[in-house]
């Protein structure tokens, strides 16, 4: 597993726990990854994907406002032009159909797990998402997900003016009701202690810090992984080194594989 903070610790414990070998190997310490300093909300409800008609004149909207939530750097990188024409590509309905039944799915399961593990503690509030521009962007948003069997609740008037934490900017908000929140420093430590329970062995800081990862090549295809001093076959390693990744291009928790033994045949996610 190339990076342990919450995608390499959950993997290697639920690997682990299936009867895989399991090396989990750090270039830092994983404890100051962005997996312990997030807001620990579990969100079931975001299982309708970002590419998803009306997201290219909403981000365009988003370029010109100096609050909006999307920009991109004036020096943008390499292949940026590239990834915003693929992903202005794909917001169709035909994109959105065919991705969200598989993240609602995985989403549920996800919360199911830690819902039923005895040692993380849940806060079983739901999320609260707030508009400031109009109450129609707040009824529009919850049609939307709605449509796709997200749980939302309108909230109404009085409980929003109830809430202190709130600016007199806000207008409208909704509840996705299903999700809940944990602690995150709490939850990476319980994924790895259920990982060392099951055998899995960390190694922190190799190479004191400065390991890239690298890949293997032969013509175009990557046979493996170098990480800190080790080689592994392709087959079979994890990449969940979060930013990581984006320097070789490659996809996120590729080849996760637990032995045929456990799994009856080879399962990559
Ligand atoms: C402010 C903020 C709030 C957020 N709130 C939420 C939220 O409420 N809910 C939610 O679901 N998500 C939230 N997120 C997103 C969430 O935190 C991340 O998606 C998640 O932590 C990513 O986990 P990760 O394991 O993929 O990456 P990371 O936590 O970044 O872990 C990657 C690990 O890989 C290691 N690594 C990097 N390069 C190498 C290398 N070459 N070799 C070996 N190891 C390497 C790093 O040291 C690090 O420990 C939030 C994010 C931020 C920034």
């Amino acid at each position: 597993m190339v990076g342990g903070g919450i995608i390499g610790a959950s993997c290697a414990a639920h690997l682990a726990e299936r009867g895989a070998d399991v090396t989990v190997m750090d270039a830092g310490k994983p404890r100051f990854g962005t997996s312990l300093a997030n807001a620990g909300h579990i969100v079931v409800s975001h299982s309708v994907p970002m590419a998803a008609p009306g997201m290219v004149g909403q981000g365009f909207r988003s370029l010109l406002s100096r609050d909006g939530a999307f920009a991109v750097s004036a020096r943008p990188g390499r292949g940026t032009l590239g990834w915003l024409l693929g992903f202005a590509r794909k917001c169709s309905q035909a994109n959105v159909a065919a991705l969200q039944p598989g993240m609602d799915q995985i989403l549920h399961r996800s919360a199911q797990l830690l819902r039923e593990d005895p040692e993380v503690a849940v806060t079983p509030t739901g999320l609260w998402q707030v508009f400031t521009s109009s109450t129609d962007r707040a009824t529009a948003e919850a049609e939307h997900l709605r449509h796709y069997g997200v749980q939302v609740r309108d909230v109404p008037g009085d409980e929003l003016r109830a809430e202190p934490g709130l600016t007199d900017h806000v207008c409208a908000a909704i509840e996705l009701t299903e999700d809940f929140g944990v602690d995150p420093a709490a939850l990476w430590l319980r994924m790895r202690r259920r990982s060392e329970t099951a055998g899995a062995l960390w190694q922190e800081d190799i190479r004191g810090g400065s390991a890239r990862y690298r890949c293997r090549r032969s013509g175009a295809r990557c046979r493996g992984v170098v990480a800190g001093y080790r080689a592994f076959p392709w087959r079979g390693s994890t990449h969940s080194c979060g930013e990581g990744l984006f320097g070789d291009h490659l996809t996120c928790g590729t080849h996760a594989q637990a032995p045929d033994a456990v799994n009856g045949s080879a399962n990559s996610s």
